[in-house]
């Protein structure tokens, strides 16, 4: 019996290692791609963890490492590759797509890993420093153990590259701009599905103005126009923007300049500070998790809550502006699919611009559209799904080699 083509999927971030697999069945062409598994590993370089599901969410497997058994990323990764070979039993891997975060402002689009992109996504390290080198190396990794797997790169910052240059603009010097120091914007991918679910099911509003907010540990907001990206709050980094579980979102650079001169603080210190100890967490001072914030009486707690709903209510205005108008809006990722006060809360301070949501429809499981009938912008729930988006392009892009997705 011949198996099923199917594609690797890896999201190699800071501190995780995710994966998943989806098949191209034999029966079914076209874009069905359906789920086989997913894990990941969390917590590198502390309290390592590994877990897994199958399609149907039933966990397959979960276990942590103890310190003493610390060990490398390329240790972790060929892990992962032996699980997952040993857990596929009707499908064989023929293809890898990697989420890679950052793609410089020349890429716009998937790319088959060859050594001249590795060399480029090397090249745009100091971009994203923190991300960057992980991505590379399990490319490097995964074309060395299995020399035969076609590999493609996908890109956060590629469904950005059609905004305006007002909207990608610093007020710096021109020479400091010209070298890249400019907005890129992020979770790309995530707006791709969200865009193409919303052309699919609602191609009229798609075809308007709409603003979409991926809320999650990493949160920002995209605003599309047609279909494509017109701006984005994140910019040259992942840290710009609205406040995340632990990072700041947008601040006064003068606090830089402070923190630097007053406290003496260094790259290292201010980095940890602005990626780690900000946000969600350092404003409640008890964790970035949104679930545990909503659960506690803590004052600091609903501050939290009340500040990050207060600057994305806030972004979405500026989002608007960027585009003249909104038609719709769209809530995705781990809070805005899971969280109905969040939505709320939010909704409400954009009440001035004529949102209004309908209470038993927002509170609803899998309601799509939560707005009330009097609403001037249709306001939507969308899940977003960034893997299943890599495994399309992934085995779209390699379709004249491999068959047809
Ligand atoms: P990541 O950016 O790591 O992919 P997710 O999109 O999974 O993150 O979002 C994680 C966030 O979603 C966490 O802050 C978590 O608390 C929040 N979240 C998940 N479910 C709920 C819920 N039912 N209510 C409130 N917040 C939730």
């Amino acid at each position: 019996m011949s198996l099923n083509k199917a594609c690797l999927v890896l999201n190699a971030g800071s501190s995780s290692l995710k994966f998943s697999v989806f098949r191209q069945p034999k029966e079914a062409p076209g874009n069905q791609l359906q789920a086989v598994l997913n894990g990941q590993i969390s917590g590198i370089g502390g309290a390592t963890q590994f877990e897994a599901k199958d399609a149907d969410n039933q966990q397959l497997a979960k276990f942590h490492w103890e310190a003493h058994e610390e060990m490398s990323r390329e240790a972790l990764l060929r892990y992962v590759l032996r699980w997952i070979d040993n857990h596929l039993v009707d499908d064989e891997l023929v293809a890898a797509g990697h989420r890679v975060v950052h793609g410089g402002k020349a890429i716009s689009r998937p790319q088959q890993v060859d050594a001249q992109l590795i060399d480029t996504l090397d090249g745009l390290t100091p971009l994203a420093p923190l991300h960057q080198p992980h991505t590379v190396s399990a490319i490097r990794l995964l074309a060395d153990i299995y020399p035969e797997l076609k590999q493609v790169a996908c890109f956060d910052t590629a469904f950005h590259a059609t905004q305006p240059w007002l909207s990608r603009a610093f007020a710096l010097p021109r020479q400091i701009s010209d070298e890249g120091v400019c907005k890129y914007g992020f979770h790309g991918l995530s707006y791709e599905y969200v865009t193409k679910q919303l052309l699919a099911k609602h191609p009229r509003l798609a075809q308007g103005k709409v603003v979409i907010c991926h809320l999650g540990n990493g949160s920002s907001l995209c605003a599309v126009k047609d279909g494509q990206s017109i701006d984005t709050s994140m910019s040259f980094s992942a840290l710009d923007g609205v406040p995340m579980g632990t990072r700041s979102g947008a601040l006064d650079p003068g606090v830089l300049l402070y923190l630097m001169r007053e406290k003496g603080m260094g790259l290292e210190e201010i980095e940890d500070l602005l990626y780690r100890r900000s946000g969600l967490l350092g404003v409640s001072g008890l964790s970035n998790d949104m679930k545990v914030l909503q659960e506690s009486d803590d004052p600091n707690a609903r501050q939290a809550v009340e500040l990050f709903c207060f600057r994305i209510a806030k972004e979405v205005a500026a989002m608007a502006t960027s585009m003249n108008g909104i038609n719709a809006l769209v809530f995705t990722a781990g809070i805005g699919e899971n969280s109905p006060a969040i939505r709320a809360m939010i909704c409400e301070k954009l009440s001035w611009l004529g949102v209004q949501l309908n209470d038993t429809l927002n509170q609803r499981r899998g309601q799509e559209l939560i707005s009330g009938l009097g609403s001037n912008i249709a306001v939507f729930v969308i899940p977003t799904n960034e893997e299943l988006m890599i495994a399309r392009h992934t085995l779209n892009l390699l379709s004249p080699v491999i068959g047809q997705a």
